[in-house]
């Protein structure tokens, strides 16, 4: 069998296990639009948790100020399993946070699934990646809502946090959120990254990522929570190299809600219950049932809010191998590389790549357009994915 009749033969078995045929449809060569709006959704929220409130995570509060959270956005790409293979090497064995764009999402469904299966923590990044403060309240409950069933659709899991794109949030937004159960998660450690994307050569990326690193380590500031981005090769190829620099100077990485001492990081029962109830698919039942229905999942969870407890961690100050050289990125790029190329879902992959790359051809015209709308310290081009 020739290479690209396998690719033919083993795409539709790779999505086959997957549905998304709620998910709503878009050209896959321009930006995907805001989620649909659904008024009785955001109805049902606004009943049922009117006066949830939890501050934004900015900063990993861990007792142990070493602990370091490592946040990548805007994936899953194809890169993303370039910094995955980094993440588990003997050496390194660290777990981050990644906050996916559902858009995305259902491009390249495994790589949500070895994500999550490896470990990290999968938060919510919005279904169109959309300026928040700039939508309605009807349209960014559903840009939650839609984000959130992708991510029930790979991992079976309902989180507790959210990061707004851009970093961009007010109070209306918080509490939309909040009513869902939603925690805002921001960072306090912006590689800038997406700054560079474009403008500069793949060694002036890494040395300007890793420069900014190894400012943050000479400042001996306590527990940062960096933002780095796995959508562009480039910025994913600064990841191993700064975490790098994290393990050199001893910073103990871990995802956010471990940092803050949240061991439940899935435990959203606002989300359970509406999606148990039929609600997403059958919006019509929160009239006729009422927005107030409160009766309890297949899990037995009940309406309650259990966000973000805020409870204390231990801050387990697990070491890390502080042992690291410059063979870690080689190393990735054979054996492990090799190592997926032989997993049928491999070559389902490199399709769907072909795909994402005419979006992010795209993306890399309308980045120059978009710089204006930067806000928040994040970037703007991936409003044109
Ligand atoms: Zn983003």
């Amino acid at each position: 069998m020739t290479h690209l009749a396998l690719l033919i033969a083993l795409a539709p078995m790779a999505l086959a296990q997957y549905d998304f045929s709620w998910a709503p449809k878009y050209d896959v060569t321009k930006p995907p639009a805001t989620a649909p709006a659904q008024p009785l959704w955001t109805q049902h929220f606004k009943q049922v948790n009117p006066t949830a409130s939890y501050a934004d995570v900015t900063t990993c509060n861990s007792p142990n100020p070493l602990v370091w959270g490592a946040t990548f956005d805007d994936g899953p790409s194809p890169s993303t399993p370039m910094v995955l293979d980094y993440l588990r090497l003997p050496n390194v064995s660290v777990k981050a946070s990644f906050w996916v764009i559902g858009a995305n999402v259902q491009f390249l469904p495994d790589v949500l699934a070895r994500t999550f299966a490896e470990g990290h923590e999968i938060g919510l990044h919005t279904w169109s990646h959309s300026n928040l403060t700039s939508l309605t309240d009807d349209q960014v409950i559903s840009e939650l809502v839609y984000s959130a069933r992708t991510v029930y659709e790979i991992t079976k899991v309902y989180p507790k946090y959210y990061r707004p794109p851009y970093g961009a949030i007010d109070a209306r937004v918080r509490a939309l959120a909040n009513s869902m159960g939603l925690t805002a998660v921001t960072w306090n450690k912006d590689s800038r990254d997406w700054s560079y994307v474009g403008k500069s050569t793949l060694s002036e990326m890494i040395s300007n990522v890793t420069s900014s690193f190894r400012g943050w380590m000479a400042t001996q500031d306590p527990n940062g929570l960096s933002l780095e981005h796995d959508l562009y090769p480039d910025t994913a190829a600064a990841i191993p190299p700064s975490m790098d620099i994290l393990i050199r100077a001893g910073r103990v990485i871990q995802p956010v809600a471990q940092c803050i001492g949240d061991a439940t990081p899935y435990d959203n029962p606002v989300l359970k219950t509406f999606f148990a109830n039929g609600f997403f698919d059958n919006p019509s039942l929160i009239a006729s049932g009422g927005a107030g229905v409160r009766t309890t999942g297949p899990a037995g969870e009940t309406g309650s809010n259990g966000a973000a407890s805020g409870s204390s961690g231990t801050g387990s100050g697990t070491s890390v191998s502080g042992s690291s050289d410059g063979s870690k990125a080689k190393s990735l790029s054979t054996g492990a590389i090799v190592g997926i190329a032989v997993g049928c879902g491999a070559a389902a992959l490199v399709a769907l790549t072909a795909v994402l790359g005419i979006r992010y051809q795209k993306k890399k015209k309308a980045d120059a357009a978009k710089q204006a709308q930067t806000l928040g310290g994040e970037s703007a081009f991936v409003t044109a994915l």
